[in-house]
């Protein structure tokens, strides 16, 4: 019976534990890009983009909490309010959402963060997480000015499915109506009303904005100018990973 019992132990311990220290020998450093940017900046038409350039997944804590939204899920049911008022989820639940994300397989090599961290309480912790796991980290912030953004949100539309972003002028699917990537229906977000907008956009430069100070003060900081066209945003973003030696 005691025989039984530790050689139970040792396929539920030890054959884990070996699993993990010997995928992350393999791993070598994580590369992490982090977008930082106001609502309706561009950071999700950035993140799709790079995230298939790279292989890297992207994760967008504003779409992980509309799916639990949808999903009627615990955590869902704590973001709820804050999301509709435009107001910041507080930090331990964003916490705790994030780092199930991270743990997953598909962000051993790397990820694109998209809209987290958003408070410096989110970056300090990411920040202990990303020094263990030797993360080379990139951090772009896309400079948009508040009267820009409001015209910008005017037009936009999401998938409902997968997320990827769209804009009736700037950047129409191929088919109205229709996600050019999964095929899904475009909706327009219920937080994409003036008011709530102007919420988000008090949000961002009080809480959010404090982090281009802290990441500049890391190196990590590159400042992108997000207020030409999506092409020119793009080669502005290429050009700098191109002098990264982990996106070559
Ligand atoms: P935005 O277009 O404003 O960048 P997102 O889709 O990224 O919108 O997020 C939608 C909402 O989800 C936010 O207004 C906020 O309530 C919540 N949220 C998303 N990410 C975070 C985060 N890192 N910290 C706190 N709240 C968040
Ligand atoms: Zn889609």
């Amino acid at each position: 019976m005691k025989l039984l019992v530790i050689l139970f132990l040792l396929v539920c311990v030890l054959v884990p534990c070996l699993a993990i220290t010997s995928s992350k020998k393999e791993a070598g450093p994580q590369t992490v890009l982090i977008l930082l940017g106001a609502p309706g900046a561009g950071k999700g038409t950035q993140a799709v983009r790079l995230s298939e350039k790279y292989g890297l997944p992207q994760i967008a804590t504003g779409d992980l909490f509309r799916e639990n939204l949808k999903n009627e899920t615990e955590i869902g049911r704590k973001a709820k309010t804050y999301m509709e008022k435009g107001e910041l989820v507080p930090d331990e639940v964003v916490l705790e959402m994030l780092f199930q994300r991270l743990s997953q397989k598909d962000c051993r090599k790397g990820y694109i963060l998209d809209g987290v961290p958003r408070t410096i309480p989110q970056a300090e912790i990411l920040q202990n997480y990303l020094t263990h796991s030797h993360a080379d980290v990139t951090v772009l912030s896309l400079e948009v000015p508040d009267s820009m953004i409001l015209e910008r949100i005017a037009g936009r539309l999401s998938c409902e499915k997968c997320g990827a972003p769209y804009h009736l002028l700037a950047s129409p699917p191929k088919k109205s109506g229709v996600c050019d990537r999964c095929n899904g229906p475009l909706i327009q977000r219920k937080d994409d009303t003036p008011e709530v907008i102007g919420e988000r956009l008090k949000a961002f430069h009080l809480q959010t904005e404090p982090l281009k100070e802290y990441y500049q003060k890391k190196g990590h900081l590159v400042m992108i100018d997000g207020t030409v066209s999506k092409q020119e945003t793009i080669a502005q973003i290429d050009k700098v990973l191109s002098t990264t030696p982990l996106f070559n």
